[in-house]
């Protein structure tokens, strides 16, 4: 395995046999942190039919119509992710998130003055309705695309 920010091959392991906790399945991945920029992934990365199954059509965060209630829930939470990230990220980072879905978290950051911010989505009907919001989304998986900074959650 090759770290895909910085093209370290040496990794710690954070931790092993991890599932999904949301489906509690068990893929027998291993959670590892590359030893020279602290990238985290999980090892093997998933093929593109594990994907599937993990984001099927009643994946939680494609719901893109959730009650009011909901919705305010979500909108707490991406606030209180983007407070942390503001700790130690500049406006003017270049960010990429990964499996971005809806695009919540690049549209609260747009909210605050972000401006070179990107995301992946796997799903293509899902990267079409962060794209409906005037979102920089591309549809794809991570061997889709080449970057310099990443920060994902
Ligand atoms: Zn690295």
């Amino acid at each position: 395995m090759i770290c895909k920010l910085c093209y370290c091959s040496e990794f710690i392991n954070i931790d092993s046999d991890i599932g999904d906790y949301e489906y509690e399945s068990s893929f027998g991945y291993s959670y590892l942190k590359c030893a020279n920029c602290g990238l985290y992934l999980i090892d093997p990365l998933p093929d593109s039919n594990t994907l599937e199954k993990a984001y099927s059509g009643t994946y939680h965060a494609y719901n893109h119509q959730p009650s009011k209630f909901a919705q305010y829930l979500k909108k707490k939470y991406w606030q209180s992710k983007i407070k942390r990230c503001l700790t130690f990220v500049a406006k003017d980072a270049s960010i990429l998130d990964i499996g971005c879905s809806l695009g919540d978290f690049l549209f609260e950051l747009r909210e605050r003055g972000f401006k070179n911010i990107q995301g992946i989505e796997y799903k293509k009907e899902v990267a079409d309705i962060a794209r409906a919001r005037w979102l920089d989304v591309l549809n794809g998986s991570t061997e889709d695309v080449k970057f310099k900074k990443i920060i994902t959650i």
